[in-house]
């Protein structure tokens, strides 16, 4: 198995956790853009937004549901942005399926 955010969910490559449970695993991102900079993940291997299917809906709701939560536990009342990145137009640099949370300063849009 050599998908980093695999190693990441099991621990062998160390992260450090900010909320998990049975269908995800988030973590702070190494090279965050905000002052909040979380990655939510499925503990799951999936590829990407793009090699979802209708067994996956639950799931993806849940992906959305912890980011929310995890923005109310970091006090981002002002606002905050969910981002999924998905293939190589949409920038996505790591094939593991992850939700963006960021917060904590003013975004801009578009986004690049
Ligand atoms: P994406 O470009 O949407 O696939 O997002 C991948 C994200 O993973 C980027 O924001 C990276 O900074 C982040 N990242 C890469 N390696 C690690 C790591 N070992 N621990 C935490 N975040 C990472
Ligand atoms: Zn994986």
């Amino acid at each position: 198995m050599s998908c980093l955010f695999c190693k990441i969910v099991d621990g062998s490559i160390p992260s450090t956790a900010v909320y998990q449970d049975e269908f995800c695993y988030a973590f702070a991102d190494l090279n965050p853009k905000a002052p909040v900079h979380v990655l939510v993940a499925p503990r799951e291997h999936i590829g990407s937004l793009e090699e979802t299917g209708e067994g996956d809906r639950a799931l993806l709701g849940h992906l959305m549901w912890a980011a929310a939560r995890i923005a109310r536990d970091k006090g981002l009342a002002k606002g905050y942005r969910v981002v999924v990145n998905t293939g190589q137009d949409g920038g996505q640099s790591v094939d593991h399926l992850h939700v963006h949370l960021l917060g904590g300063r003013q975004l801009t849009w578009p986004p690049g």
